[in-house]
């Protein structure tokens, strides 16, 4: 079994009172529903797994739990307030010796203190490390999608923002999280890849000179799609329906899974995200056409200037 926040699953499942539990595991650790199903079998449960596509709690399979009474969701905290879910995330513990090199890279006394789900129950134990070398760790709580004090998502920087620093440490794995943290704060971010043991500065530019390219090739097109996520935790109508009122060259498309396919088929000359913030910033190289945040699209329009520049969040 994964490690997750605590082992009170099946305790949890029956306070439920269900009697048919569906999975949903996202994408890298979708075969370990496999062992957990044949547990929950084993304790009389009946158990569907769910096949869909899952890339946070935000894209929950809803059309599942027309056929079970409950759906457990791994990997994730939750983004919203869902009924019938139970959420089990996952838990990796952190060497915290491995935060030494950090220090050098510490320019004041006081730091804002970040982590994605999985070490969220690490940040005291990292509080103690850095309070012992002279180091304040400012931890805040977040935002509506991020119920932990200290927790960001690629969507959400809003425990970042709230601590207030002007230089804020991300301890966690990839880019994409330290460049957030840095746009959404205008903070020096120091990001530390506790399975690497690696340190780095995070420094948005290349992906800001990236972004400048995109809006500047957008200019021309003919045509917009506004995407529109069916996702339970994408969907923003309303945000949709503004930018599509910006420019009469832009339709809203309504779409579960964006794919460079999809996006090829239907033909639109460039495409405005109000999905998962990540997929205009992470994925563009995937995309055939340029795919703009909605802020970018309202540099387009002329309603924002590029100096107002703004990571897409949805809080
Ligand atoms: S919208 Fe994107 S970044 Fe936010 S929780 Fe979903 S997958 Fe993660």
């Amino acid at each position: 079994m994964l490690k997750t926040q605590n082992s009170d699953i099946f305790l949890r499942l029956e306070n439920s009172g269900a009697k048919t539990v569906a999975l949903q595991f996202p994408e890298g650790i979708k075969r370990e529903a496999i062992s957990f199903a044949e547990e929950l079998r084993k304790k009389g449960y009946i158990v569907i797994i769910s096949g869909e596509p899952c890339w946070g709690a935000c894209d929950l399979d809803l059309d599942i739990l027309k056929s079970a009474d409950v759906l457990v969701h791994y990997g994730h905290a939750p983004v919203d307030d869902t009924k019938n879910i139970i959420y089990e995330f996952l838990r990796h513990d952190i060497d915290i010796n491995s935060l030494e090199p950090v220090l050098g890279s510490i320019k004041g006394k006081k730091i804002g203190l970040v982590t994605t789900i999985q070490h969220v129950h690490e940040l005291e134990r990292i509080k103690v490390f850095f309070a012992e070398k002279g180091i304040e760790c400012i931890v805040s709580k977040g935002g509506k999608r991020t119920p932990y004090k200290g927790q960001v998502l690629g969507c959400s920087f809003e425990a970042a923002k709230n601590t207030g620093c002007n230089e804020i440490l991300f301890v966690g794995t990839g880019v994409f999280h330290p460049l957030g943290v840095s746009l959404a704060t205008g903070a020096r971010v120091i990001a530390f890849d506790p399975y690497m043991k690696e340190v780095r500065i995070a420094d948005p530019d290349r992906l800001l000179r990236q972004r400048f390219a995109k809006i500047e090739k957008a200019r021309s097109a003919g045509s917009f799609g506004i995407i529109l996520s069916k996702k339970s935790g994408q969907k923003r109508e309303e945000l949709a329906e503004r930018l599509a009122s910006l420019s009469d060259k832009a339709c809203i498309i309504s779409i579960g899974e964006v794919t460079p396919d999809a996006l090829l088929n239907l033909g639109f000359d460039a495409y405005v995200n109000t999905a998962c913030p990540r997929l205009a910033y992470d994925d563009q190289a995937r995309f055939p056409r340029p795919m703009l945040s909605p802020a970018e699209f309202e540099i387009v329009c002329k309603v924002r200037d590029w100096e107002d520049y703004k990571i897409d969040e949805i809080n």
